[in-house]
């Protein structure tokens, strides 16, 4: 006898940090979502900015069909095409000489943060290890970038966290100028504030970042994670400010859903990542690089980048035009795909009670914080889908200030 699994058996047997939704979709087509009861769902979540060519993409199926009939995985033991191909792609198409390819953006951070601690100190001395970051960033879950993230409550409670750590305010240059000496060994920075709120970073602010790094030998580190890959409009965001890191990290949308992450560095930082100080068995496997050279190709295509801008303007004026009527954002903001609209002080802290809501008209969204309705859709997605997507959100907050 064939088993249907249900929302209960989450509760069942899953370890409970998670609380999903009640449905569970079972199959995705581009943009559309379907779930066991064979309703449709209009997909502006695209899994946390990770499906940047929406579900089962024919050129990424191609790709996994393809590495998955050859070779999968081989371990660090060897190298192998795929990953000498992507890595190749990313060096060429960035400010970086070298790559170290990982599973995650959790996984990236926490080499970069291993790799500037070690820069520091091949080439200054024990001492100068103060990693700055920022109040309400996010970073990943392992316990040195729940440290460096700016989010308490992700790193509270599980003992002794790593030191050396200082937060200062996003888009505040002073406060990190109060902080900033020769001790200081790297900022780490989202060139927009993801998890925290959908936040732009102002360009005076980068810039800054970046000259307080040089008048202090400290390592500029952009955590691209959830903007890179397309996801702001150029392949990279540090693209959009001029602002060139000394390390970057990216996941999320470079793989399009299979598990991938990145560090992309200067050479000469690079250096410090010697034989044996770090790794990861599943790094850099045959078969997500695969998947994410296609994916990146795919991407880094004008077409593919101007369209994403195209859609940015959709997005924006469908927004405005639900909220001339409802008034219940107080602000639409971001870059390329990835959109955030705050909350009126009148539903302060009600973001999530939208997402039910939306499930119900059919459509799938995401919140960054209490405040902020987000969006983070496929990169391709149909401007069709936006244009039915935003009247089942219409219906959505329709009911929502009603319930309200
Ligand atoms: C999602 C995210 C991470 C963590 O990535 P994982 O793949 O979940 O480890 C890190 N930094 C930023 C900016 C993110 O959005």
């Amino acid at each position: 006898m064939s088993y249907t699994p249900t929302r209960s058996d989450f509760d069942q047997y899953m370890t409970p940090n998670y609380s999903p939704q009640q449905v569970i979709p079972v199959r995705g087509e581009g943009s559309r979502l379907w779930d066991q009861k064979g309703k449709e769902y209009i997909d502006f979540a695209g899994g946390i900015a990770v499906n940047s060519l929406g579900h089962c993409h024919p050129v990424l199926v191609n790709a996994l069909k393809e590495q998955g009939d050859k070779l999968w995985h081989l371990s660090n033991i060897y190298t192998n095409e795929p990953a000498l191909k992507l890595a190749k792609k990313l060096v060429e198409r960035t400010f970086a000489d070298k790559v170290y390819l990982c599973s995650s953006g959790g996984e990236a951070n926490e080499a970069a943060l291993k790799l500037a601690r070690r820069y520091a100190v091949d080439h200054f001395g024990e001492k100068k290890d103060k990693i700055i970051s920022f109040s309400q960033s996010f970073h990943g879950r392992t316990l040195f970038t729940v440290s460096v993230g700016g989010q308490p409550k992700y790193s509270q409670g599980f003992g002794p966290v790593p030191g050396g750590i200082m937060h200062a305010e996003y888009n505040d240059l002073d406060s990190v100028r109060a902080l900033m000496g020769d001790d200081t060994c790297a900022i780490m920075v989202e060139p927009l504030q993801g998890e925290g709120g959908i936040l732009p970073a102002k360009p005076e602010f980068l810039k800054g970042l970046r000259e307080l790094c040089d008048q202090h030998n400290a390592l500029l580190v952009f955590d691209e994670v959830q903007t890179g890959v397309g996801r702001c409009g150029t392949l990279y965001a540090y693209e959009r400010y001029g602002v060139t890191p000394d390390i970057l990290t990216s996941a999320k949308s470079l793989g399009g859903g299979f598990p991938i992450g990145a560090m992309l560095a200067t050479d000469n930082v690079a250096k410090s990542l010697a034989f044996g100080t770090h790794g990861s068995t599943y790094g850099g496997n045959a078969l997500g690089s695969a998947v994410a050279l296609a994916a990146l190709e795919f991407i880094d295509t004008p077409e593919v980048l101007e369209g994403i801008e195209k859609r940015h303007e959709l997005f924006r004026e469908q927004l405005e035009t639900i909220n001339r009527k409802h008034g219940v954002f107080q602000e639409i903001r971001g870059m390329g795909l990835l959109i955030g609209a705050q909350m009126t002080p009148q539903y302060e802290g009600r973001a999530k009670d939208i997402l039910p809501l939306a499930i119900e008209e059919g459509l799938m969204a995401l919140v960054a914080g209490p405040n902020v309705l987000r969006m983070a859709p496929s990169l391709v997605i149909p401007e069709s889908d936006i244009v039915e997507g935003m009247a089942r959100l219409e219906r959505a907050i329709e009911k929502f200030v009603a319930q309200a």
